[in-house]
């Protein structure tokens, strides 16, 4: 799923560069006595999946990219855990993947009581990183899963699921995505409703994989800040699940987060190609349903991350996009959305969650105040689910 390369020398950060060992070692470990302090939120990311297929997240493993004890080495504490659900689930599939998804990470919670508990309001979130434990926030990716129908979405807020993207990879009956022919024009009258029921209920409306258009519907019609959990910057890499400066702006004025997706394509263009072309391969419906759709479900993550890619994107790329979304946005309206354990490769010098702190070594080098790190690294996602879920 990813490359396992541990040394960060061997991909060594421009801007680490130039500095001896003994300096580097001290920036790294600046970053992680800074990152300690963080609430460590990371607003995507894809790991229930590996769950599904077995493995166990209390084990250090050397394939993918989040487990426990890397996120405890990456000094990660509030990981917000996407209930990916690939769009050839549709209909009543698409909501069975969606409660098996969400009793995978049950049973992660029954088997690691004393390491990682869930987490449904801003409150929980902060108790459970001050108690050293993770807090697992539970989102939820692709429209689709409610199957047109409002109480599988109420369903989902009362079995603890506090964020969905409107849209994953094609559009739904109700919203168009960012990587599919438009269809409906953005949101259509049922699309609003959904956003005016998550405001109500107190669920996030995350804009990430939505249309420019659905993006704009979205942001008239809710009352409540929302978020783009794992994007990036367009100026930098065209792509459309990446955001222009006009979205940073008015995502701003909403009081929303952008947060920095790690995913080569999003990162630098000359990997976009890639990212555009795996888009497209994983859309292919097949017309199965129960055990054969799991299966083939299994077989399509497989061939998606088990693939080795080569990727130009590096640790500074990455700085790149957080420092434009800071000068467009704002430092209060920027964060972390890794996409881990979503994309096929990473950017060179982030190989898994345990590398974190190399970049925030990177953003401390460029001149960035501790306090604005910390706000990067999750009190500003801290702050919408405080003003979404009202506590
Ligand atoms: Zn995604």
């Amino acid at each position: 799923m990813s490359t396992n390369t541990s040394s960060i020398q061997t991909v060594l950060p421009k801007n680490l560069h130039g500095i001896d060992q003994a300096n580097r070692e001290n920036a790294l470990a600046q970053a992680r006595k800074l990152m300690a302090e963080a609430v460590g939120i990371d607003s995507h990311i894809d790991t229930v999946q590996r769950v599904m297929m077995g493995e166990d997240l209390g084990d250090r493993h050397a394939t993918g990219h989040v487990d426990i004890p890397r996120l405890r080495e990456g000094e990660m504490h509030a990981p917000f855990f996407s209930l990916w659900v690939p769009v050839f689930f549709q209909g009543a599939e698409a909501v069975r993947r969606t409660l098996d998804l969400r009793d995978a990470m049950q049973s992660v919670f029954d088997q690691h009581k004393d390491q990682i508990e869930l987490a449904t309001t801003a409150a929980d979130i902060e108790r459970i990183v001050k108690a050293r434990k993770i807090s697992a926030f539970l989102t939820i990716e692709g429209g689709h899963t409610i199957a047109d129908d409002l109480r599988m979405l109420r369903m989902y807020y009362r079995l603890g699921m506090r964020s969905m993207t409107l849209t994953h990879a094609r559009n739904t009956n109700w919203a168009d995505s960012s990587s599919d022919t438009p269809l409906h024009n953005g949101l259509t009258e049922f699309g609003k409703e959904v956003v005016r029921e998550m405001n109500r209920l107190g669920m996030i409306v995350d804009l990430a994989h939505v249309s420019d258009k659905t993006f704009y519907d979205a942001l008239a019609v809710t009352t409540k800040p929302v978020i783009v959990s794992h994007s990036s910057m367009r100026v930098i890499s065209d792509v459309p699940r990446n955001v222009s400066d006009d979205m940073l702006r008015a995502l701003a004025d909403n009081g929303g987060v952008i947060a920095i997706n790690f995913g080569m394509g999003f990162i630098n263009p000359m990997d976009a190609e890639k990212l555009k072309s795996a888009t497209h391969s994983e859309a292919e419906a097949p017309t199965l349903t129960g055990k054969a759709l799991d299966e083939y479900a299994t077989r399509n993550a497989q061939k998606l991350f088990g693939q080795r890619v080569s990727v130009v994107a590096t640790v500074d790329d990455v700085a790149d996009h957080v420092d434009h979304a800071v000068k467009i946005a704002g430092i209060d309206h920027v964060g972390i959305g890794s996409d881990f354990d979503g994309i096929a490769a990473t950017a060179n010098g982030l190989e898994d969650i345990s590398k974190m702190p190399t970049l925030v070594a990177v953003l401390l080098k460029r001149g960035y105040a501790e306090s604005d790190l910390k706000k990067i690294l999750g009190e500003n996602v801290l702050r919408v689910v405080r003003e979404v879920t009202g506590e």
